[in-house]
């Protein structure tokens, strides 16, 4: 989400007149887009703030701006810890970007925290900064309404909106023609899309199939689905277009009703179960990756228990896994303690990334033998004779080279695995 915003940051910027630039070195505003969602993202952010002091001690005329969740959750206590700042913007804010930085440039500090109700940026169209040129982002609603008790996202990115669906339709349409092959819709809750009202209003699936029909060689994904709102009719959708990926990102949190319930996630192990169930059966050949938080407030060691064996009975090819952090002003800070134990909260989640690499290796492991259509994407880290791409299910497979070109799509017979990538050669 914060790539996507960088880019329409970039896009504003543009119309000004700046550039964007690789080396910092030659920047004359440096801008630092920021996460808020755990403790240790705003601990990185102010480590980096302090890199920047250097360079501007170097440098009188660099402007240094913080932008995104950390500006919006700290606002003017910012400017007054952090000397080195001179610009503070909300997500929200950034089209009063050019308008801030003319005030920076007559010596003031500049800052907009307001929410809106309404942006979502659906004018603008982002200035790419993706590396591969193949696979890209694409923003279709901004905020959260859900206010899971331990998250932070409600109030740094405001309530829920949704973007007008022409204007995604034509900026997927736009990358095709630049030569993307893959777009990634993103919103904070995919599912509650909606455009207009219930009767003649567009809702997600039909959001999805509309992009879906742009190009059959554009492969569609999305992120991120809530279990509580994920629909048969979506899986019906993803099930009749081979284009849309068979890959569903499915965030539990945790295995436990009764977490669950602390957390407000508003669904319990039960109905989860229930959701993954009926992905697989419309969706046979899916693969479902998930978010765990261990030791959040109160959790047991029975509780923990039920995350590793949902975590073993659902399968994860792919999990982000996370220590609770307690987040100022959320529900949780206020009303629930943070009583699990550091070194219990460390413990718990060394096993959950223990048994995730375990089912990570599994589900690359059957795969061997099989033939897959990959999106070559790019040159392998490893070796300049190697490519890597993605399957539908987004399992990163590395191939030789041969006579693939970035953007291709071609057939990889799986020879042999790692718990992270798969290897192949062209069949
Ligand atoms: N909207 C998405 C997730 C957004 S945040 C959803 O509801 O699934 C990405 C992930 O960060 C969350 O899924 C959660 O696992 C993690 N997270 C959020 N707040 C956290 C906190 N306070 N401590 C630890 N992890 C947190
Ligand atoms: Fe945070 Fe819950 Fe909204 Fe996800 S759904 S962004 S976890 S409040």
């Amino acid at each position: 989400m914060n790539v996507v915003d960088s880019e329409v940051v970039a896009a504003i910027l543009q119309k000004q007149d700046y550039q964007v630039t690789e080396e910092i070195d030659e920047a004359s505003l440096i801008l630092v887009n920021t996460c808020s969602i755990r403790d240790n993202a705003e601990q990185r952010i102010r480590a980096r703030l302090r890199e920047f002091g250097r360079i501007k001690k170097e440098n009188k005329d660099v402007s240094v701006g913080l932008i995104g969740c950390m500006a919006e959750r700290l606002k003017e206590q910012l400017l007054d810890e952090e000397p080195v700042i001179d610009l503070v913007v909300g997500p929200d804010a950034y089209r009063e970007l050019p308008t801030l930085l003319a005030q920076v440039e007559t010596g003031q500090k500049g800052i907009d925290t307001l929410l809106s109700t309404t942006e979502t940026y659906a004018d603008i169209s982002p200035i790419r900064m993706d590396k591969n040129k193949v696979t890209s982002f694409v923003s279709i609603m901004r905020g959260c309404n859900n206010f899971c008790t331990y998250c932070v996202v409600p109030e740094t990115r405001g309530r829920e909106r949704s973007r007008d669906p022409e204007t995604i339709v034509s900026e997927a349409t736009q990358l095709f023609n630049d030569g993307y092959r893959e777009v990634t819709l993103l919103g904070q809750n995919v599912n509650s899309y909606r455009w207009g009202d219930k009767e003649t209003g567009i809702s997600f699936e039909q959001l999805l199939d509309k992009v879906a029909l742009i190009n059959p060689l554009l492969r569609v994904r999305f992120a991120t689905s809530h279990p509580k709102d994920i629909s048969d009719e979506l899986l019906k959708v993803m099930a009749g277009r081979p284009n849309l990926c068979r890959a569903i990102h499915l965030p539990v949190q945790s295995g436990s009703s009764s977490v669950l319930g602390r957390m407000k996630r508003k669904y319990t192990r039960e109905h989860y179960m229930d959701r993954v169930e009926a992905v697989r059966k419309y969706l046979p050949d899916v693969s479902l990756s998930t978010d765990i938080i261990a030791g959040f407030c109160g959790e047991t060691e029975e509780e923990h228990q039920e995350t590793l064996s949902l975590m073993e009975w659902a399968g994860y090819d792919l999990s982000f896994m996370f220590k609770y952090s307690e987040r100022p002003e959320t529900f949780a800070a206020k009303k629930l303690e943070d009583d699990v134990p550091e070194r219990i909260k460390k413990r718990r989640l060394n096993e959950i990334i223990e048994l995730q690499l375990k089912l990570s290796l599994a589900g690359k492991q059957k795969d061997i033998g099989e033939t897959f259509e990959v999106l070559a994407e790019g040159t392998s880290k490893k070796s300049e004779e190697q490519l890597y791409g993605r399957t539908s299910q987004n399992k990163v497979v590395v191939f030789p080279r041969g006579s693939v070109n970035p953007g291709d799509y071609l057939q990889v017979k799986i020879t042999d695995c790692t718990s992270a990538t798969l290897i192949g050669v062209q069949a």
